[in-house]
């Protein structure tokens, strides 16, 4: 994609959204940015403050948009929809957010859109299935934001643990972006040694126990935060603009997002977390991990879980 105008538009300027387009034109990762909500004025608003502020920042075209929009657009990122109250779980929207996908998806393939979809919006799992099959495009040219926030989130923490730059911290969250989710001890390692026997050679100082309650800190990150501040968007913002330069350089980075399987770990029509190579075509290969048997099983219960809460949506619509 490179010597050409590269353009996203964000469909919904909500937290999510406009947090992401701040952290896009701090980064000059995009030629034109296009914003584009149901409250019309919120993303003119939004467009306003980044163009004010954008002489400071990186040359970029901002404007609020229409679905038109979409059609010269690289990327279409989804963070509309409903998001978590206080106490909901992800899959508790899934119904709500089906049906405002069903017009969003509609709408940006009716503009003549031929690019990458990227899905934020909870459960993330899911809708990315669902924007899957209401657009028809293939497989690779959709993809869910899935666990990269919570693998941030893990190499934050244990690097913070171990007192480690987290860039040198290896490890994956795994599943369902979600209460399913899992750890993959068995891949994780700091500058290449493996955490467990770096933990081993150094057990007067650390324990699998803090390990252990390192991941649940992570799985349950967003309740604490939707606790204190009721919604969770820097993290996930950071995120897809990872994801975003990874498709609009072409960068062949492995990042964990929602994929969907064919055959891989013996699942299949399912999108769920794993670690991906990504680049200007979408997906280029999902990365099957050896997983140990207790992390498969895991990995199979998380899948079972949205195969089980997707049931009605492809029940009605596909
Ligand atoms: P928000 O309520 O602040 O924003 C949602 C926006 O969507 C609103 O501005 C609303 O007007 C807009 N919208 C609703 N229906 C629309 C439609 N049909 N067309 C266009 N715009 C529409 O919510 P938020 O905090 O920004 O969260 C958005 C989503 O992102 C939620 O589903 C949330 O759970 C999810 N989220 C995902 C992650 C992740 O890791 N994937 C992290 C945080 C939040």
């Amino acid at each position: 994609m490179s010597g050409k105008t590269t353009r996203v538009v964000i469909i919904g300027a909500g937290f999510v959204g406009s947090s992401y387009a701040y952290a896009l034109l701090n980064q000059g990762v995009v030629d034109e940015m296009v914003l584009l909500d149901l409250n019309q004025a919120k993303a003119k608003g939004d467009a306003m403050d980044l163009n004010h502020g954008m002489p400071y920042g990186s040359p970029m075209k901002i404007w609020a948009g229409t679905y038109e929009d979409c059609k010269q657009a690289d990327l279409v990122v989804i963070t509309a929809g409903a998001n978590q109250a206080p106490g909901e779980t992800r899959l508790d929207l899934i119904e709500k957010n089906t049906k405002i996908f069903q017009l969003i998806v509609n709408d940006v393939m009716s503009s003549g859109f031929d690019g990458i979809f990227v899905v934020a919006t909870n459960p993330v799992d899911i809708l990315s299935y669902v924007t899957w099959k209401f657009s028809g495009l293939p497989t690779e040219r959709v993809i869910g934001s899935g666990t990269i926030l919570d693998t941030v989130r893990f190499r934050f923490l244990l690097g913070d643990y171990f007192n480690v730059d987290p860039r040198n911290v290896h490890a994956y969250i795994m599943g369902e972006h979600g209460d399913t989710e899992l750890p993959v001890w068995s891949h994780a390692d700091i500058g290449g040694r493996p955490i467990l026997s770096y933990l081993n050679s150094h057990s007067d100082m650390y324990t699998k126990e803090s390990l252990d309650d390192i991941f649940i800190n992570v799985r349950d990150a967003a309740y604490h935060i939707i606790e204190r501040k009721g919604a969770t968007y820097y993290g996930i913002a950071l995120g897809l603009v990872r994801l975003t330069k990874a498709i609009l350089r072409n960068e062949n980075s492995v990042l964990t997002i929602s994929a969907l399987l064919r055959g891989e770990y013996g699942l299949e029509d399912i999108y769920i977390g794993v670690p991906a190579i990504v680049n200007g075509h979408g997906v280029r290969e999902v990365m099957e991990l050896q997983l140990d048997q207790d992390e498969m099983e895991q990995f199979h219960t998380s899948a079972n879980v949205l195969k089980e809460a997707m049931l009605p949506i492809v029940t009605s619509y596909f």
